[in-house]
């Protein structure tokens, strides 16, 4: 099979791979249109149970990622300067430059051509032609599917808050998602090291928040010193790295149908969960699995599309509704500050509904019961 696809980020590569792991006879290719060398953003973390999922398909891939991460147990919820410490939350992440630079390697090791500085920008490019499968795989504000949202049936809900992707060279030592009160509203900071010298420094506030604080009038040099002054006492004097951060807006992106003729979406492209979740990376890797096994298991491309999207949408579903909840809790943050700190870590703990009282008290005994003790009217006196 002649396969092309546009895009070389975990999602394409990673399909790439497993198809030419498949049947070395494909001919795969993969337009990238950034170096080989350089990426946006920093660290991505995987919730949970990290890496587990590659395990069943990919045991190789699982060991060679796996020693590359940084792991702990807890999460940290900082509510202006109480650190509310919750075990039982296991997180581990990985800097997005060195998980693309062993893909890249996996990649070519199994004979996938990586076409670097490489824009791929319509459906007509010669460089397609002839294709049997052409896979956009090429991000949240992929052209493959912009352009051609009402075969794919796109629906795309632009979040009001505003993010920035930073990086720090403070080492932190548990995933902390630190909230503070200013004058202009509450700033969110998702930190957390992702190599022993490195940590993302995610900022997030609400539109009002931003619109306050004056960011659209400040430069890169004064939005990093204005982040730099409300986190000084989490930075403790490391400063904030910029590496192509811009203030964005989170795109929720959906599709009714995932494939028409012979092209199909993955990744972000074909649906995008919010980074407060920590899963994008881990669901672009999944569809990659699922449309590998999809083509694998059907008669034809079509009917392997078709497959593809049967089989995966329910697991997908699941995790697309903790990450609207998700969204939706950190877009009251300005609101949710006047909790206590044990209010708030509760809250937060239980923002996507898939989290309940029994779940909480089982991670983290002394959570629950602080939580039940500044509540009598849920659970009687004798707390
Ligand atoms: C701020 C932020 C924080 C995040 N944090 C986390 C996290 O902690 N954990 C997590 O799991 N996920 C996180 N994510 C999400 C994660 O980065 C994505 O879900 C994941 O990268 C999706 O992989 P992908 O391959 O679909 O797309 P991408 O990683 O976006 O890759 C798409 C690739 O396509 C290339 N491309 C685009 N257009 C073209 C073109 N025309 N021609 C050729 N190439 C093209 C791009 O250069 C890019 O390399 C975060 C995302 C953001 C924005």
């Amino acid at each position: 099979m002649k396969i092309r696809i546009i895009g070389g980020g975990p999602a394409g590569l990673y399909f790439a791979a497993l198809m030419k792991r498949e049947n070395p006879a494909h001919d795969v290719v993969v337009f990238e249109r950034g170096p080989r060398d350089a990426t946006w953003g920093f660290g991505v973390v995987f919730s949970d149970r990290a890496l587990e999922f590659l395990r069943a398909d990919d045991e190789a891939m699982y060991q060679l990622l796996t020693p590359l991460m940084e792991t702990w147990p807890n999460l940290t919820i900082v509510h202006n300067d109480t650190p509310v410490p919750i075990t039982g939350n296991g997180f581990a992440s990985i800097g997005r430059l060195e998980l693309l630079s062993r893909l890249y390697a996996h990649a070519e090791s199994l004979g996938v051509k990586i076409e670097f500085d490489s824009e791929v920008t319509t459906l007509d490019h010669p460089a397609l032609a002839g294709a049997d499968l052409i896979v956009g795989a090429n991000g949240a504000f992929s052209w493959v599917r912009n352009e051609n949202e009402d075969r794919f049936g796109t629906e795309t809900d632009m979040r009001p808050n505003r993010f920035i992707w930073y990086g720090t060279s403070k080492v932190f030592d548990s995933l902390s998602l630190t909230f503070r009160e200013t004058e202009h509203g509450v700033f969110c900071a998702h930190h957390y090291r992702y190599s022993p010298t490195m940590s993302t420094f995610l900022v997030e506030v609400t539109d009002a928040t931003w619109q306050r604080a004056g960011f659209a009038g400040m430069n890169e040099d004064e939005t990093i010193r204005h982040c730099e002054q409300v986190f000084a006492n989490d930075l403790g004097g490391a400063p904030i790295l910029s590496n192509k951060s811009y203030w964005r807006q989170f795109p929720a992106v959906t599709n009714r149908q995932w494939s028409f003729g012979n092209v199909v979406l993955m990744g972000d492209a074909l649906r995008t969960a919010h980074f407060s979740i920590g899963s994008g990376t881990r669901l672009a890797m999944e569809d990659a699995i699922a449309l590998w096994k999809a083509l694998r298991d059907s008669g034809s491309l079509a009917e392997g599309m078709a497959l593809y999207q049967e089989r995966r949408l329910p697991p997908m579903k699941k995790i697309l509704d903790a990450a609207t909840a998700s969204i939706r809790w950190y877009e009251r943050m300005d609101q949710l500050i006047c909790l206590s700190p044990v209010d708030f870590a509760y809250s937060y703990m239980t923002r996507t509904g898939r989290v309940d009282h029994s779940e909480v008290t089982r991670r983290d005994p002394k959570l629950a019961a602080a939580w039940e003790h500044s509540h009598p009217e849920i659970f009687g006196d004798s707390y």
